[in-house]
């Protein structure tokens, strides 16, 4: 199975955190919605998982630089 990436590098937050998430997707989900909880203080509800889903790449995107833009809303 390909693996998938969530870029904390991507977005913009107040400790310019830089965790890159790599595994199968729902590997990659869970500890995304958890880290987004515990570090960024988003609720970690059914909406933000699929929102993660959305936002996952393919880990072959690792070694790209990122310009972190704002989290959408
Ligand atoms: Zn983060």
């Amino acid at each position: 199975m390909a693996r998938v990436m969530a870029d904390c590098r991507r977005f913009e937050s107040d400790s310019n955190c830089s965790l890159t998430m790599l595994g199968a997707e729902e590997e990659v989900v869970h500890a995304a919605a958890a880290h987004a909880a515990a570090v960024h203080g988003h609720p970690d509800t059914p909406e933000l998982r699929e929102q993660l889903r959305g936002m996952l790449e393919p880990a072959t995107r690792y070694g790209e630089a990122r310009i972190p833009e704002p989290f959408p809303a």
